[in-house]
């Protein structure tokens, strides 16, 4: 069959866009080379932020922007999106000072203005440890106090556009490599795609986009002729996990790192804490990227200062993560200034019809994705539905989850704690895996003490595009992102894969080999 889009890469701009594109009545086809949600999209620090940090460097429409989309989101993916307090606490002779902060603050709740989070509050000192119990009390002046969001798992949002698009039509590919982009007299024609077991087809399009994040340079390369200049400057960013932190409360900690006062984030997240993030210009095959000794050393360094009583020793680091930021490429700038604002490149010189999208954050990834699917459908020519996606919710968007639950433990026979968990990471979707263990009393049996249950392995293949059992535990049911990586629930996993999926010795053999190899990959460095 022949597409109208094909849409490279299955991070959060690639499934955006496919969902978009989609639900206008383009005929899509989305190509990921891996699992979806491999890269940049799930290793970031998971906030849906207007970023504070922006108004800096005076990039007031981009705040706006994001602003908007929170607010959008917050809407449609309820499910996944929640509101975050913050507190930035301010110490005695910080580069930002009250004043500085205050006037952030301020500018922030005025480009908010209508929205639906609680505007900014300043503290004193007092005020500062009561809502942060564990803060360092050398030096605190006191502390502003504002919201923003928290996807806890990313990973599950764009899972979420996945399935959208895929229910309006899009047929979606993962573990599909596009390895070259055909074009004929000047126009793009399509793609060369190679699938996991080596077998190469051809996929054609009058229209293709780029949206491999970090790989776009890549991407450009296999054409005839590639472009002369790269687009992205990558930069690294890493984070830590670590035990639940008592002392921050409720909020997140919004600080400025002592040794070069870059803000960095110290987040309650999944039942611990997460740390980061570094920003380390990156050049190298974003595939191979890794972080340094230093990056530990360095968080753990800055949290310590921040919650001394805390343990920050090496050992205290569940596990790290590192992903590659695709920033627009600038020469000889600070990292930190580098714009966080995406764009949409037409490379008309090379093949007419190839878009790349350039930057861009998982916060605005709705309403850049409406801005490339514009340019589609003009281009296309034909006419299509408006874009939807603002009002439209994602598949499992429920905003009362308390009776969803009820019920879902009351028809299903399955304990209240279940029946929340279920219904926090699967919205309304949760009642599909409600409907597996009415079917089959044995898929309500835990997996380990994790509270998941067996159903939810079935449900991750047969009705989230799972194909292994590391897709299951990193990117469906997250129970590889506990503290201890999923070891508690591996072999009960595998057993119920053997037993109502029917896997084999070596096939279960393989499956292991395959997810200790993706939690490895968690492993800090020495
Ligand atoms: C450390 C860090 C912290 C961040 N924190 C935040 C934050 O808190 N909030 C926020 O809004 N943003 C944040 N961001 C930015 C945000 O994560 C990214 O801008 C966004 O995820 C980029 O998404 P993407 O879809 O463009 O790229 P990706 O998620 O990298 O997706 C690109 C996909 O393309 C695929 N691909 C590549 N080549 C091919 C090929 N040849 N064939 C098929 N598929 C291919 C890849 O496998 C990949 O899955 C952060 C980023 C980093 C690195």
């Amino acid at each position: 069959m022949d597409f109208d889009v094909i849409v490279i890469g299955g991070g959060i701009n690639g499934a955006g866009i496919a969902r978009d594109a989609a639900l206008r009545g383009m005929r899509v086809c989305l190509l990921e080379q891996d699992d979806l949600c491999h890269a940049t999209s799930r290793w970031c620090s998971r906030l849906i932020h207007g970023g504070l940090r922006y108004l800096e460097f005076g990039e007031l429409g981009l705040v706006r922007e994001s602003l908007h989309e929170r607010e959008t989101l917050l809407r449609t993916a309820p499910h996944l999106v929640h509101p975050l307090p913050l507190l930035i606490p301010l110490f005695a002779g910080a580069r930002r000072g009250r004043l500085t902060v205050r006037a952030g603050m301020w500018l922030y709740d005025l480009l908010s203005a209508g929205k639906s989070l609680p505007r900014h509050r300043m503290l004193d000192a007092a005020g500062a440890r009561a809502a942060m119990p564990g803060l360092a009390g050398d030096g605190l002046r006191g502390a502003a106090r504002y919201h923003d969001a928290q996807v806890v798992f990313p990973e599950r949002l764009v899972l979420e556009n996945l399935l959208a698009a895929a229910q309006a039509g899009a047929d979606i590919r993962l573990h599909a490599r596009v390895e070259r982009v055909l074009v004929a007299d000047g126009r793009v024609g399509g793609v060369v795609v190679r699938d996991h077991q080596g077998s190469s087809d051809t996929v054609s399009a009058p229209l293709v986009v780029n949206a491999a994040g970090p790989w776009v340079d890549q991407l450009l390369e296999t054409l005839d002729e590639p472009p002369r200049r790269h687009f992205i400057g990558g930069a690294k960013g890493t984070h830590i996990v670590v035990d639940r932190l008592p002392g921050l409360g409720d909020s997140a900690c919004y600080a400025e790192a002592a040794a070069d006062g870059r803000p960095f984030f110290i987040i309650p997240w999944n039942g611990m804490t997460l740390v980061g993030t570094t920003d380390i210009a990156f050049s190298g095959d974003p595939a191979t990227v890794a972080s340094d000794p230093a990056e530990i050393d360095y968080l753990l360094a800055e949290a310590g200062r921040l919650f001394p009583q805390a343990d920050w020793s090496r050992q205290a680091v569940h596990y790290s993560y590192v992903g590659v930021r695709p920033l627009p490429a600038a020469s000889g700038r600070d990292q930190a200034a580098i714009t966080r604002r995406h764009s949409v490149r037409h490379h008309r010189r090379e093949a007419l019809g190839l878009y790349s999208v350039i930057g861009g954050k998982l916060t605005t990834y709705r309403s850049l994705a409406e801005e490339v699917v514009d340019r589609l459908a003009r281009r296309l020519g034909r006419e299509l539905a408006r874009c939807s996606t603002a009002g439209s919710p994602l598949p499992g968007a429920t905003h009362d989850p308390l009776p969803l639950a009820a019920d879902l433990s009351l028809r299903c026979g399955l304990d209240p704690a279940i029946a929340t968990r279920l219904v926090g990471l699967y919205g309304g979707r949760a009642a599909g895996i409600g409907e597996l263990v009415m079917h089959e009393r044995g898929l309500a049996t835990p997996l380990g003490n994790s509270g998941a249950i067996a159903a939810e392995l079935v449900f991750a293949f047969e009705a989230e595009m799972a194909g292994s059992l590391a897709d299951c535990l990193m990117r469906r049911t997250m129970l590889g992102l506990a503290p201890d990586r999923g070891a508690g629930v591996l072999e009960d996993a595998l057993a119920v894969c053997a037993a109502s999926l029917g896997w084999d010795g070596a096939r279960r053999a393989a499956e292991r080999a395959g997810f200790l190899a993706e939690v490895a990959a968690l492993q800090p460095p020495a």
